[in-house]
């Protein structure tokens, strides 16, 4: 392997630390964070009538266990469990609304999972109708589904268009015959090809393909193969992430041999083999793991200072609170992250006692505020100007410490401190979390936990 300048910057800049779709990130919530806390931020989310908010569901099920996965999914072919989940969903959102009080436009609607469309297409148009009865959808908003080819139909698209959902984003991760066998996930691409062709006849606007590195048995050719035939569809954006191994975490993932996995090196190699090829069919990096065309809303928002970060990844635009639903899903509002049950028996035994169904959360401190400004202003507009945070002379007598961990990638090129800011290089978008790391008056408290808690940079 020729070792560019890019591969030892990899290579020194590798190691756990958070994704920051939130900041204080979820390690520092606590558990005393309740239902009545939760119930507070609404309340004081419900001043500011009129401002839109974001809306993200969790839908957890899926029809098989992919071994490489991380999220919390429920795996069953059972669609009786998902119409009465749609029922519990629509149970916690009318518990939220009666709080709320006010109704806020929802200007970013975001599904997630597990796979969203093993519900079936009628379940989808059920649960959207219900939520935006709740919760009325504001004309050009962004109404966005992760689905998976191997499960979703043309009726699921059809369905989901007559919704309004407008973006969509479909998980690849390697077309290997081999790697998708180790991982328990067989996926043609003429499936995914198809999936693809009939979104863009439907008019979806913007269409994201996720690819994994790291999967047993990947090897740079055969990666540079899957990479090619996912490009040949020419996705508006693209994201790539590194398999994190945690089998003392993730039960399933002790199915997969720690022989198969590519080594550090070779794990590098693959990301860069992902870098140089999607570089070279013109796509920009927008963060570490994020690439779009400089067409695509992304590229633009984060050409423009415009794009926004939080627990849907890198966002177009900023919504002062995000309100979500369904089990492990996390609401920000006023200041404020509530963090759901993870198991559906808690959910709905919270909910059948009229409870916000809530585990975990965090009220942000001034402090908190400040610090959470710093990193999105890193992550997301690349670009620190001393003047918003408080003047020069106070930031660096009060970030000194973060300041100093910056030498070392000042020196790499990865930043340019100037007299008005700092600056993220375009080498330094790729590092973006290490150059935001500095920045968390938590990280150190986790420094024993953090290879447990966080994926790695790389
Ligand atoms: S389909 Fe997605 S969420 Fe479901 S098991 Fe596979 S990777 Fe996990």
């Amino acid at each position: 392997m020729v070792i560019t300048p890019l591969a030892g910057l990899l290579a020194k800049y590798d190691q756990p630390g958070p994704r920051y779709t939130s900041y204080p990130t979820a390690p520092a919530w606590s558990h005393e964070f309740g239902d009545a806390d939760h119930r507070a931020s609404l309340r004081r989310a419900a001043g500011s009538p009129g401002q839109g908010m974001a809306m993200y569901v969790h839908l957890p099920f899926c029809r098989s266990m992919c071994f490489y996965c991380g999220c919390s999914v429920i795996v069953t072919q059972d669609l009786r469990k998902s119409d009465r989940y749609v029922d519990d969903v629509l149970r916690e959102a009318t518990l939220a609304r009666a709080v709320l009080d006010a109704p806020r436009p929802v200007v970013q609607h975001h599904w997630g999972g597990g796979t969203p469309t093993f519900l079936a297409p009628e379940q989808l148009e059920r649960l959207f109708l219900g939520l935006s009865l709740l919760f009325p959808v504001a004309e050009g908003a962004e109404i966005s589904i992760e689905v998976d080819p191997r499960v979703t139909t043309r009726a699921h698209l059809e369905a989901l268009r007559r919704c309004g959902f407008n973006r969509i984003s479909m998980g690849v991760q390697d077309f290997d015959a081999e790697v998708q066998h180790a991982i328990h996930r067989e996926q043609s691409f003429a499936q995914t090809r198809d999936l693809v062709d009939a979104a863009r006849s439907l008019g979806f606007g913007s269409i994201n393909l996720d690819l994994v590195y790291g999967l047993p048995h990947q090897i740079p050719e055969s990666f540079r193969n899957s990479i090619d035939l996912v490009l040949a569809m020419q996705p508006d954006r693209l994201a790539c992430y590194g398999y994190a191994h945690v089998p003392w975490l993730k039960k399933h993932q002790r199915v997969i041999d720690e022989a198969w996995l590519p080594k550090s090196a070779a794990k590098l190699e693959l990301y860069l083999t992902a870098l140089d090829a999607f570089r070279e069919a013109g796509y920009v990096a927008i963060g570490m793991d994020h690439f779009a065309l400089p067409g695509d809303g992304l590229a633009k928002a984060a050409d423009g200072g415009s794009l926004h970060r939080n627990f849907m990844g890198y966002t177009t635009q900023a919504a002062a609170d995000m309100l979500s639903f369904g089990i492990t899903s996390i609401s920000e509002t006023s200041g404020a992250f509530a963090q759901n049950t993870k198991t559906l028996h808690d959910y709905r035994a919270r909910l059948d006692a009229n409870e916000l169904p809530v585990e975990r959360g965090l009220r942000r401190n001034a402090d908190d505020e400040a610090r959470r400004r710093i990193i999105l202003d890193l992550m997301c507009r690349f670009r620190l100007v001393y003047a918003e945070h408080g003047g020069a002379e106070a930031f660096r007598q009060r970030y000194a410490a973060a300041i100093d961990a910056l030498s070392p990638m000042r020196e790499d090129g990865l930043i340019a401190i100037e007299d008005d800011g700092i600056a993220v290089t375009p080498t330094g978008r790729l590092f973006v979390r290490n150059i935001a790391m500095p920045f968390d008056a938590y990280l150190e408290g986790q420094r024993s936990s953090r290879s447990q808690v966080f994926s790695r940079t790389v």
